[in-house]
């Protein structure tokens, strides 16, 4: 009996150990997607940026197709003017023409405005792509190393597992299938220490009989209190 006692202590430290790697694991596994939204959300930046730039670009287009029908309008207008033959047709004319190079100037102005605006907007992106392929760079380097560190909980995770079963091998099923349902129902611990006459799993009193029957390892003993399986423990 106290040769099973120790092999189910063992058993316990072996899938506390598990859980510690996986949580380590999983911590990693976190950080690794936190680099790669890092790196998904610049890229999602620039493309922002780029479709603000062709906005631009094909406004800039818009105007300038605007502004060449605008001034071919006043060179028809102009020729139109050599033909005309009262002075109140004349005006008229005049008056188009005069709105027209208004209306030309305006545009020249707006267009001069787009200009700057690609400009700066085309710094941006070049400044912004650097920025990107920097971040890239780095968290390619950083996922690199975060694998690695991954992979090597898992081998040692793997290493667990085999332990565990060459524990488990050496005790009856039933009893491995006791100590999985309670390490489930107990928070990740189905063994706990008696010692001083009190349950260090649940800290609570242990009935005096229980506790010295401990002492003889005749039989699998549970705290009354949290159903554990009592292992006696003398010193710390
Ligand atoms: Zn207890």
């Amino acid at each position: 009996m106290k040769k099973k006692l120790d092999m189910l202590e063992e058993l316990q430290e072996v899938d506390q150990q598990i859980d510690t790697l996986k949580a380590a694991q999983n911590g990693l596994q976190a950080e690794l997607s936190g680099i790669n939204q890092g790196v998904d959300a610049a890229r999602e930046e620039l493309v922002l940026l780029e479709a603000n730039l062709a906005k631009l670009e094909t406004e800039k287009d818009e105007f300038e197709a605007t502004h060449a029908a605008e001034l071919e309008n006043i060179v028809r207008s102009e020729t139109n003017m050599k033909e005309i033959k009262t002075n109140k047709e004349f005006q008229a004319v005049g008056r188009e023409i005069t709105a027209a190079r208004k209306q030309v100037a305006d545009l020249e102005e707006q267009l001069l405005q787009k200009i700057s605006q690609i400009e700066e907007l085309t710094g941006e992106i070049e400044a912004k792509k650097s920025v990107c392929d920097e971040l890239a760079k780095n968290s390619a380097q950083r996922v690199v190393a975060k694998q690695a560190e991954i992979d090597k909980i898992q081998s040692g995770i793997d290493a667990d597992i085999d332990r565990r079963e060459s524990v488990t091998k050496g005790l009856p099923a039933s009893l491995v299938k006791k100590f999985t349902i309670l390490r489930e129902q107990r928070r990740g611990q189905a063994i706990a220490i008696a010692r001083d006459g009190y349950c260090m799993g649940c800290n609570m009193h242990l009935p005096p009989q229980l506790y010295n029957n401990l002492y003889k390892y005749e039989e699998l003993l549970a705290c009354p209190h949290c159903q554990r399986i009592l292992i006696l423990k003398l010193q710390q």
